[in-house]
């Protein structure tokens, strides 16, 4: 084990919720080294969540890291619900907040942030793992990396931000009597597809079907996500580029609308649609952010907005502890973004519930069918839910 070298503050991971937190650190002067585990082309090119609401585009502006969003982001305003009911579609921009999302790639997001941290000044050690925290109850805390080359060292600083991940390690450093975590699975399983083509609707598109949900979402000119539910455990091999197109073809009802714009199929994995929070986010000197703070399910498309939520919050907690020696917002961290996580967990198991429903005839897979379909004719028909749901589509 080498010794150590210090910074104010060790981030664990290079995601939004890591290079959020150290851009806005280094702005601020504070020193900050991130350590993140896969190489900055990994993370450079992961392809995960598109959609920005505006709460993210402000944190973004109003700390000089929106240059490449305003130029090839793109907002969009309208989403349709697609069924046997018909179709119909939702203005959220003229409703509720009356803001419109923005898609921006979230790996061009990621490279955006890599380079202003850099310019800042930042230090990103890529392929190096953190393998263990210690000290987190101490004025010292500190991470054991694991370097590209096989060395081992340990970093320490004043704070640890645990912005890891759902699989990291750094949660698992909450001693289990201090934090409490709530996990859930919520019964439905997605085929997450990223497509070489372009969208073929204007609007992100939500189809129900009786064989299950399926899911269109616009990413850039060239690239557009797509999902289909599928049973849980199911092995993504087993679905060939032929069985996606002419599945999303039938529950997207192609025959009744507009044929889809197929291309090569650039990714395939399954997605357990699954919550998990931490309570509290905080224990001595570690403070957790973005998802290692609370998994949420893609539903609502609301992850990587908390996780830029958390990480402005944090950022702002730690600059007065480091800079100005109030350490009140630190204290009241997990307090600030608690109540705002679980209000996206709700809004989220909404939307589960809004676009699936149980297969087959027994007595209770035709209630919960009809509940759908009530719940579907009552955003169609009426303003007050028509408002609730732009709300929260767009609001953090
Ligand atoms: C298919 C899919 C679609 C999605 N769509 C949307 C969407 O439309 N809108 C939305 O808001 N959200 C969406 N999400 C969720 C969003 O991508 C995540 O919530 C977001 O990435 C969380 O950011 P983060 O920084 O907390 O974590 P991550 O992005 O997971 O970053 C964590 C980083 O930590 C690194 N790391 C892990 N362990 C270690 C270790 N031991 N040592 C060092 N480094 C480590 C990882 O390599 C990673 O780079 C989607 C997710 C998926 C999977």
């Amino acid at each position: 084990m080498l010794a150590s070298r210090d910074a104010q503050v060790v981030v664990v991971g290079a995601g939004p919720a890591g290079l959020v937190l150290g851009n806005l650190l280094r702005a601020a002067g504070v020193t900050c080294v991130i350590v993140e585990r896969q190489s900055r082309a990994h993370v450079e090119r992961r392809a995960r969540a598109g959609f920005l609401a505006p709460h993210s585009v402000r944190v973004l502006e109003e700390n000089g890291l929106a240059a490449g969003l305003r130029a090839r982001g793109e907002r969009h305003d309208t989403c349709a619900f697609r069924g046997e009911h018909g179709q119909f579609e939702l203005n959220y921009g003229a409703l509720g907040h009356r803001q419109p999302l923005t898609v921006y790639p979230q790996q061009d997001l990621v490279a955006d942030l890599i380079t202003a941290f850099l310019d800042r000044g930042g230090e990103i050690r890529f392929d190096t793992a953190v393998t263990g925290l210690h000290g987190i109850d101490t004025d010292r805390p500190s991470v054991d990396c694991a370097g590209p080359d096989g060395t081992a060292y340990r970093l320490s600083g004043a704070y640890l931000a645990g912005c890891d991940g759902r699989h990291g390690v750094a949660r698992r450093a909450l001693p289990a009597v201090a934090a409490r975590e709530y996990r859930r699975y919520h019964g439905v399983t997605w085929l997450a597809i990223l497509a070489q083509a372009p969208p073929s609707m204007a609007a992100v598109t939500y189809a129900v079907h009786d064989r299950g949900f399926a899911g269109h979402m616009a990413r850039s000119s060239t690239v557009t996500r797509y999902y289909l539910q599928v049973p849980r455990g199911e092995d993504p091999e087993e679905w060939g580029e032929r069985r996606i197109w002419d599945e999303l073809a039938v529950r997207m009802r192609t025959a009744q609308y507009e044929p889809l714009h197929e291309g090569p199929i650039l990714e395939r994995t399954t997605v357990d649609l699954s919550s998990e929070v931490r309570e509290p986010l905080q224990h001595g000197r570690l403070f957790l952010a973005g998802d290692a703070a609370a998994l949420i399910s893609p539903s609502a498309a609301k992850g990587a907005n908390l996780a830029i939520m958390a990480a402005d919050t944090l950022a702002r907690a730690l600059v007065d502890a480091l800079v100005r020696d109030d350490p009140r917002g630190l204290a009241r961290y997990s307090r600030d973004c608690l109540p705002r996580l679980w209000h996206a967990q709700e809004f989220s198991h909404w939307m589960i519930n809004l676009l699936h429903s149980p297969a087959g005839d027994d007595d209770e897979a035709v209630f919960q069918r009809a509940l759908q379909r009530a719940r579907l004719t009552s955003l169609r028909d009426l303003r007050s839910h028509q408002d609730y749901f732009a709300e929260n589509y767009v609001g953090i």
